[in-house]
């Protein structure tokens, strides 16, 4: 278990804290919103603090705070990319991307990944370690402040697996929809996925109806293997029951993810396929263009096949989108940004 920092505290917990030191119940208070509401980085900035409380805190809970280390611009549309450096000088990245709905932020949930999936550069390093709560928190956090722009989305889409960093995510989750602090709506946020049956089904008891993104990529359990190293511990149609199972509990509309990879998923035969295993759900497929990384030879599929797969989805009526590329030009694929950094870093 983690050594929790006071910013992945509750305000219970906080207030128990802030207890054993002789405080009243609404210094805690005070200080939940001045972390989690006026997004403040340090004590001294909490000016209705008594300064002898502020020394005390600086000493017993140093507040984690990201420290932007880079940041790119998108020339093709607003999308802003953002490489943040942790307190044990790790790197992770998040993107703010603008839509007419308002401001989405991507999130990273670990440092680096170890699902392996074989298109992702997030996962050529393996995984380093999972993120706290503050700090899946303070990507959002610092992006609202450097962009002066209010989030209203949040995606956790970015490097990492959330299930495989559960209690940090609910306890992030938790502390993002909190009134007291950016009260998120569990509807703008959507968690995504490779598919683990029992996180789903846990994730489903939780009670928050967040979006639930399934990132399926094939049209079943053989090619899915190819591109996906956790489709060979979970058979496709357990991930598929549990993740109609929160559908279920949540109501909330399901998502598939499918990355079309030139000449190993985007047959006439596979979308086919594709059709008849998800007919009759309550879904929306995000078809997206492989992104190619320089580690794999992945090729993205010509749009005109991609088109051809939209269509044969369309005509068994199912929804479906094929997703913008929101900052190509920056590096905007999942732990690019990340990878090159740690590439340049190494040769240096
Ligand atoms: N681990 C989670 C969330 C992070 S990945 C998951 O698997 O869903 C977010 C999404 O981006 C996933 O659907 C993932 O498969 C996809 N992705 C990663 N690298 C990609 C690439 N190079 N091109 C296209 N999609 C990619």
């Amino acid at each position: 278990m983690n050594h929790l920092d006071i910013k992945s505290l509750n305000l219970e917990e906080l207030t128990e804290k802030l207890k054993a030191l002789g405080q009243p119940t609404f210094r805690a208070k005070q200080i939940f919103e001045w972390l989690h509401s006026k997004l403040v980085t340090n004590y001294d900035a909490m000016t209705n603090l008594p300064i002898n409380l502020r020394e005390t805190l600086k000493e017993k809970y140093p507040i984690i705070a990201l420290e932007e280390v880079n940041s790119l611009h998108s020339a093709k549309d607003e999308t802003i990319k953002y490489l943040f450096r942790l307190k044990d000088n790790q790197v992770i990245e998040s993107v703010l991307m603008k839509y007419q709905y308002g401001n989405s932020v991507c999130i990273s949930s670990q440092v680096g990944c170890q699902m392996g999936c074989k298109f992702c550069a997030s996962t050529i390093g393996g995984k380093e370690r999972d993120l706290l709560p503050s700090e899946m928190l303070d990507q959002i956090y610092r992006i609202q402040v450097l962009s002066g722009q209010r989030v209203s989305n949040v995606v956790i889409m970015g490097t990492g697996e959330p299930f495989d960093n559960y209690d940090n995510l609910m306890r992030f989750l938790k502390l993002l929809t909190d009134s007291m602090g950016l009260n998120l709506s569990a509807r703008n946020i959507t968690v995504s996925t490779c598919g683990i049956p029992d996180r789903i089904r846990a994730f489903a008891e939780e009670e928050m109806p967040i979006t639930l993104a399934l990132s399926l990529h094939a049209p079943n359990n053989e090619i899915r293997k190819q591109l996906m190293p956790v489709a060979k511990k979970y058979e496709l149609d357990e991930v598929l029951d549990a993740f109609k199972y929160y559908y279920d509990k949540t109501g909330r509309r399901l998502t598939f993810e499918y990355s079309l990879v030139e000449g190993i998923n985007d047959e006439k035969e596979h979308a086919k396929e594709l059709a008849g295993r998800i007919k009759g759900l309550n879904c929306h497929v995000n078809l997206i263009p492989v992104n190619p990384i320089k580690e794999r030879n992945f090729r993205q599929s010509a749009s005109e096949r991609i088109l051809n797969f939209k269509n044969i989805l369309e005509k068994n009526r199912i929804n479906v989108t094929i997703r913008r590329e929101m900052g190509a030009d920056i590096n905007a694929a999942c732990g690019q940004l990340r990878k090159s950094y740690m590439d340049n870093q190494s040769k240096t």
